[in-house]
């Protein structure tokens, strides 16, 4: 038997965010993970063709990632992702091949976007006008207002406030399946909701893109688990939980599968909803958790042998890719080809499409938008398929997350998928694992 004061069990950024805090105020923490390698869904490796790093799946956050920022502030990362100074989108249409651009004024919030949204000309203008009817409606949520949210999809949220197919195409649709990571008809309108009020609201720089400039694991997850070996903790890999155990209605360690058992004076499950309905058999949590959908998301990684586009990203608008990135200027990659990743969130009806099929498509979006793409030769590719990308905030889904707490006291549990308030996003892991720590050492 192994004596240990934490154990997290989960190396995502849930995980890592408690583990972190717990470390820095002194309890001595055992982080354990299945896999060989840490950082969950947030992980980054070299290609072995290029040498280039790669994400599991290009992620964006944004300034209103607050308990993020603190996060990389602890593990001495921030430096290594840059704010926007103003919120500035290109958009890309591949239905007309016509560019536009979203910036936010210099006003202060949250005027500076809605009169950057105002501005939008690939928007008719009497749509634009109609977009005051949503800031009426996020200024106005009340406690009442979230009940009615939660049970309708974004769609008809939308469609109630006066949006045309036009402007829910040309842009909530685009916030809404980046954020939500599922079609607009699916999903809740109540984490539409407060993404919009989060980024839109307090300071100006909440809706400004916070852009990594390394990979996921050099700025989410190296320095965090070189922070909690410093400090006298134990991270262990290719350890796979197998059960939480519980002692006179307590929980006092867990058993891995390897038969070996720990202790600890709290536990922390910090593993995704498919994951966390095994380890606590029979409990209501694990009910719960059972009962969350998963939604996939695809990136397909293209190296052309040339630069075929200029903007660091750009939402690509009535196309099968729906973001861009130009991962050589984001990481300063060099040479003389350009690399891209593109994104498909939501991607459920595109899971079964071959890989040649999914680099066709994506060459074919960029071509229609950057004509330099056509005449470029992709000399390397590399699909990633994320199945299980993030649980899918259906309206069912939404009221189910309210009332995830665990009941048995020194179990805490943290994870995109719990009651975060957020759709699955860094932020809605990150603020989980920080309060599943307060949950600690509160005692
Ligand atoms: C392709 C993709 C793109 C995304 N894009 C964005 C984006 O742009 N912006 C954004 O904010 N978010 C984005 N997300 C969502 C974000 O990545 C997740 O919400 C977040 O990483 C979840 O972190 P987590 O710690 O809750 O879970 P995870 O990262 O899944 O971590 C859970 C860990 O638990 C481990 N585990 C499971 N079972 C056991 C066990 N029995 N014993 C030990 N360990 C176990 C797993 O191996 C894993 O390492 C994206 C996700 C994907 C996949």
């Amino acid at each position: 038997m192994t004596n240990s004061n934490v154990i997290v069990v989960g190396s995502g950024v849930a995980g890592l965010s408690a583990a972190v805090r717990l470390s820095l105020a002194g309890r001595h923490v055992t982080l354990v993970e299945r896999n060989q390698y840490l950082g969950g869904r947030t992980r980054s490796f070299k290609d072995e063709t290029t040498g280039d790093v790669v994400d599991n799946g290009q992620h964006l956050l944004m300034g209103c990632y607050h308990d993020t920022i603190e996060y990389l502030q602890l593990i001495g990362s921030r430096h290594l992702a840059i704010l926007q100074p103003s919120l500035h989108i290109d958009f890309a249409d591949v239905a007309t091949g016509q560019r536009s651009s979203l910036h936010a004024s210099g006003l202060p919030a949250p005027a500076h976007v809605f009169t950057g949204l105002l501005q939008l000309s690939s928007i008719p203008i009497a749509d634009r006008i109609r977009l005051v009817n949503v800031g009426i409606e996020l200024l106005r949520l009340s406690a009442r207002k979230e009940q009615l949210l939660r049970s309708l999809t974004v769609e008809e949220w939308l469609k109630k406030l006066g949006q045309s197919e036009k402007v829910r195409t040309y842009l909530w649709d685009v916030i809404a399946i980046g954020s939500l990571n599922d079609s607009p008809s699916n999903v809740s309108a109540l984490p539409f909701v407060r993404v919009l009020r989060s980024a839109f609201f307090g300071h100006r720089t909440n809706a400004s893109m916070l852009i990594p400039k390394v990979g996921l694991s050099e700025l989410l997850v190296d320095p965090a688990a070189r922070l909690i070996s410093e400090k006298g903790g134990q991270v262990r890999l290719g350890a796979a939980a197998k059960s939480v155990r519980i002692d006179n209605g307590r929980a006092t360690g867990i058993l891995l599968e390897s038969g070996e058992s720990l202790d600890a004076d709290d536990v922390i499950l910090a593993v995704p909803h498919f994951a966390a309905s095994s380890l606590l058999a029979d409990s209501e949590v694990s009910q719960k958790a059972s009962a969350l959908h998963s939604s996939p998301i695809i990136t397909v990684n293209l190296w052309f042998d040339r630069p075929v586009m200029e903007p660091e990203f750009v939402a690509l608008l009535n196309g099968r890719m729906q973001w861009a990135f130009n991962r050589s200027k984001m990481l300063h990659t060099g040479g003389s080809g350009q690399y891209i990743a593109c994104v498909i969130s939501g991607a459920g009806s595109y899971v079964d499409f071959e890989k040649d099929q999914l680099v066709k498509v994506a060459v074919d979006d960029l071509s229609a938008v950057f004509p330099a793409a056509r005449a470029a030769v992709v000399r390397h590719s590399l699909v990633l398929k994320e199945m299980r990308a993030t649980f899918s905030p259906t309206p069912a889904a939404e009221k189910i997350r309210t009332s995830i707490a665990s009941r048995i006291p020194h179990l805490h549990i943290a994870g995109d998928w719990t009651n975060t308030g957020l759709p699955a996003t860094i932020e809605g892991a990150v603020m989980s694992g920080r309060k599943a720590a307060e949950g600690v050492t509160a005692g």
